[in-house]
């Protein structure tokens, strides 16, 4: 749509058409099913660049069995299913120690761990999705520039490319991301912890097929995984996501490929042979972020702006993701008693629903960062510990499983 065609009001207006942004405008518009309830997502970069849109660009995400659910009610699955790669297998390994442990999807029950996606992929079916849905207005690009908010909901300065406007939203969902300019005038605060780390990620050519096992190798610079993604021009791809140290993160974007190559191999070793292509090389800063406030009056914090976790454990937008689908559960239920979406008693709802789901994955993923990237001796014996007990107690693992799933314990 254009600017021009904006109405003055709007039940829910979402701010950032990223990953979590459009899901949870597809799903709430696919639950209300009411054409006479308005929504309108607003994204700053245009379609045609998806590749410079923060959540689409040349990354890969690991979907857990409960993202593939959320999916599944959106009905979204059998189009997403035909570019995701299986995770049939998971190898934790520790770098030059003893232990290790193997999950996989014949011990755990299901058809598989969990599902790769390039974010590009995602981000094509996402907006295909938006594009043929009747229930959701997106107007891009645009961008949210001012926010107030007024007795019931929230007034917003919307800026085109040649003109802005203003209207108002009943419930303004913030899904612009971790570094959200609004969150910062509106006075949210937020707690970080720095981890002083980077994700290096690059997709990688090995000689041999990964036969849908994904591999986490914890090494004294961080953990090193490798996800399987479909094959491509007949190459055995996998996603490589690299956590290093700020001195390592120059040195390893600077160097040629024949010297990444030649580090990525001592630290992966030849599992799958020999690395034979390797593509851009990005580095992502990681820290772990929590916004001190995710509800107000007529405003919502979803996604990477409410709370940004390390990638290690691959919860971010999985969390994200059930955090939608609750969202979604909520506002439904309001429109059944006739409840404004912006009430306070419905967000409060929403929030006392996800805040433990959101504390413990923050946790587990911080814990995780901690334990694997650092080589203290108290550290690296319970590191060795906690490994073990993977690999013998089978009732353990398939906490830990389920936990990486995104699956409740
Ligand atoms: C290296 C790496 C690997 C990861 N791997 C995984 C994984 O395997 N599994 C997993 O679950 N998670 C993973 N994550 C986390 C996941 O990427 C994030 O959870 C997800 O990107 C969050 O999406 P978002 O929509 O909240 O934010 P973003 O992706 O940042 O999107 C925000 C959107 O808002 C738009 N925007 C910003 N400001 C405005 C404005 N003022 N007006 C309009 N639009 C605006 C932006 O253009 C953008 O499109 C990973 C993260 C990293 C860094």
């Amino acid at each position: 749509m254009h600017i021009q065609d904006l109405a003055a009001q709007y039940d829910v207006v979402i701010v950032g058409g990223g990953m979590v942004g459009t899901t949870f405008a597809l799903n709430l518009a696919q639950q209300i099913d009411d054409c006479n309830y308005s929504i309108l997502v607003v994204e700053a970069v245009d379609s045609k660049n998806l590749d410079q849109q923060p959540s689409f660009d040349s990354r890969s995400t690991a979907l857990s069995f409960g993202s593939r659910q959320i999916f599944e009610d959106m009905n979204l699955w059998s189009t997403i299913k035909q570019v995701v790669e299986p995770i049939i297998e998971i190898q934790i390994s520790d770098r030059g120690h003893f232990g290790g442990t193997t999950l996989s999807n014949v011990e755990q029950g299901v058809e598989a761990l969990g599902y790769v996606i390039e974010n590009r992929e995602l981000g094509n079916v996402l907006r295909e999705a938006m594009q043929a849905s009747a229930g959701v207005n997106l107007l891009v690009p645009a961008s949210i520039t001012q926010m107030k908010p007024r007795q019931s909901g929230m007034e917003l300065t919307v800026a085109g490319s040649e003109r802005s406007t203003k209207l108002s939203a009943k419930l303004v969902v913030l899904a612009d991301g971790g570094r959200s300019s609004i969150r910062e005038t509106l006075g949210i605060g937020q707690s970080k912890t720095d981890y002083g780390q980077h994700a290096i990620i690059t997709n990688v050519a090995f000689e041999r097929p990964h036969s849908g096992v994904a591999f986490e190798r914890f090494t004294e610079s961080g953990p090193l995984a490798i996800l399987p993604l479909s094959d491509f021009q007949q190459s055995n791809r996998g996603a490589l996501v690299w956590t290093v140290s700020e001195s390592s993160r120059e040195e390893l974007l600077r160097c040629d490929e024949e010297t990444f190559r030649s580090v990525l191999t001592q630290r992966f070793g030849e599992r799958l042979g020999r690395i034979s292509q390797i593509g851009k090389r990005v580095a992502y800063p990681l820290s772990l972020i929590l916004a001190k406030e995710q509800v107000r009056p007529g405003l919502v914090l979803l996604g990477n702006v409410a709370h940004t976790l390390h990638p290690v454990a691959g919860q971010g937008l999985n969390l994200s993701l059930r955090d939608s689908a609750a969202l979604v559960r909520h506002l439904v239920r309001a429109k059944q008693q006739q409840i404004a979406p912006g009430e306070m008693k419905i967000l409060q709802a929403y929030q006392e629903s996800q805040i433990q789901d959101q504390l413990e994955s923050a946790l587990f993923t911080d814990q995780t960062v901690k334990l694997f990237s650092n080589n203290h001796l108290h550290l690296l014996a319970l590191r060795k510990l906690g490994l073990l007990s993977l690999e013998l107690l089978p009732s353990l693992r398939g906490r830990f499983a389920r936990s990486a799933m995104g699956l409740k314990t």
